[in-house]
């Protein structure tokens, strides 16, 4: 993912990309390719660069183990400065460049980005109602007989009783 900015004037540029995920290499549990687009400003002093994400991932339900497809969004900001001298302490959102640089390369900052859009947790859907850790019936699609006996709240406190007592 790479922009010449070499011969490029001041002003404002749209760029997209449309990889597949390993020529940025990227794997599991990312598929397919991955959609980026790039707006840039350049001026005589920097380059703003930023970047929308979109990528698909396969991913394994936390609750009831199914996989199931997503789509993860996120972005990024990066500034760079055209500087003579290489300054060392780069900040995530800042890179210094030589004014000769002639072109930048988005892939590290694309999959980084990629890679922090995966959420800790994994649910197919909001309300998953899991397996049932009884029998391991997916509760989703099938009902099982194990918590068939709803019991009226009324009457919870004396099951709480009866449970104690056993
Ligand atoms: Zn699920
Ligand atoms: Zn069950």
């Amino acid at each position: 993912m790479i922009i010449k900015i070499s011969n490029l004037s001041n002003g404002e540029y749209y760029y997209t990309f449309d990889k597949k995920i390993e020529e940025i290499e990227l794997s599991e549990p990312f598929i397919g390719n991955i959609l980026v687009e790039a707006k840039l400003q350049k001026s005589k002093r920097q380059i703003v660069l930023n970047a929308d994400i979109k990528a698909k991932v396969i991913f394994e339900c936390d609750r009831c183990d199914e996989k199931f497809e997503k789509e993860l969004i996120n972005d990024y900001k990066i500034v760079y400065y055209f500087s003579s001298e290489i300054n060392d302490e780069e900040q995530i959102d800042i890179k210094y460049i030589s004014i000769n640089t002639d072109k930048i390369d988005l892939s590290n900052e694309v999959r980084d980005y990629a890679q922090l859009a995966v959420p800790m947790k994994k649910l197919c859907k909001e309300d998953c109602k899991g397996l049932c850790v009884n029998c391991g019936k997916n509760l989703n699609s099938e009902n099982c007989k194990c918590n068939s006996k709803e019991i009226d709240p009324r009457w919870l406190p004396l099951e709480k009783l009866k449970n104690n007592i056993k």
